[in-house]
């Protein structure tokens, strides 16, 4: 599963490949990946439409097109993009091709099917579904805000980052990995967080969704970014898939154990229940 900073990835190069191309048409090959709207709408609403640029909100893609459109891209589990030029025919599990008029053309694969596509506009898409309840990533986050949250939070500390009404970009990975930088135990009660700990996350958390950003993100779990382009950090994982593996720092064995059902990966020794 792609998370903050593999996302990161996939929008400089999907900005680097489709800016400034212009829509000829899109074919969709299964109706459930466009939300809230029928499939022909999203196709005439688009169409004749130039991509201006592509951010990201959090894990979410966003398109930004001429006359304010805008498409919300949510990868999920297995979303994919490929672009060609001169343009490809549909590959397995393609399921929205985006045609240009330039004779390219970008192919949303995705092997799980989990995948969505919102159309906004400029207007409205970060006061609605699915970006209004967003929090905001590690680097922006308020430290008062934060702390607020986390004091009214019993479960463990692990379990409440993974939660993207209380912060942003942290999956699985980056979260094993940001409780080893700042030395806590994944089961330690939220709420016994100090605000010291607190302002510590945020600041490891931010280095580290920087620096795999800056390296193409983790290729672990079959992750390739835009035309299966492979990041590297996973070379850098100090705790997440180690198990068994001497602890950096102290060289005791990195256990694995599961919290709330996710796999996670820490140093007993290193790590402690605050
Ligand atoms: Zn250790």
């Amino acid at each position: 599963m792609p998370e903050l900073p593999e996302v990161r990835v996939v929008r400089q190069q999907l900005n680097k490949y489709v800016k400034n191309k212009k829509i000829k048409e899109i074919h969709v090959f299964r109706d459930s990946f466009i939300k809230e709207i029928s499939v022909e709408e999203f196709k005439k609403e688009l169409k004749n439409e130039i991509i201006l640029e592509v951010s990201n909100e959090g894990k979410f893609l966003v398109f930004h097109l001429t006359n304010e459109k805008i498409i919300i891209s949510h990868l999920r589990m297995e979303g994919k993009y490929n672009y060609f030029s001169p343009a490809k025919n549909r590959l397995n599990h393609d399921y929205v091709l985006f045609e240009f008029d330039d004779n390219s053309n970008l192919h949303y694969n995705d092997t799980r099917t989990f995948g969505t596509f919102h159309l906004r506009n400029k207007d409205n898409y970060l006061t609605t579904k699915p970006l209004n309840k967003l929090a905001k990533i590690p680097e922006y986050t308020n430290i008062d805000d934060f702390f607020n949250k986390l004091q009214k939070k019993k479960t463990s500390i692990k379990t409440t980052l993974l939660d993207q009404t209380i912060i942003v970009g942290l999956g699985n990975i980056y979260v094993d990995e940001v409780l080893f930088a700042t030395k806590i135990s994944p089961l330690t009660q939220a709420n016994k967080i100090t605000k010291e700990k607190a302002q510590e996350i945020l600041e490891k958390a931010t280095e580290i969704l920087d620096k795999s950003t800056a390296l193409g993100g983790s290729s672990i779990n079959s992750y390739t970014s835009l035309n299966k382009k492979k990041g590297s950090f996973q070379n850098f994982l100090q705790v997440h898939t180690k198990k068994g593996k001497p602890c950096t720092i102290c060289k005791n064995e990195i256990v694995k154990i599961k919290v709330n059902g996710r796999g996670t990966y820490y140093c007993k020794t290193c790590q402690h229940e605050l």
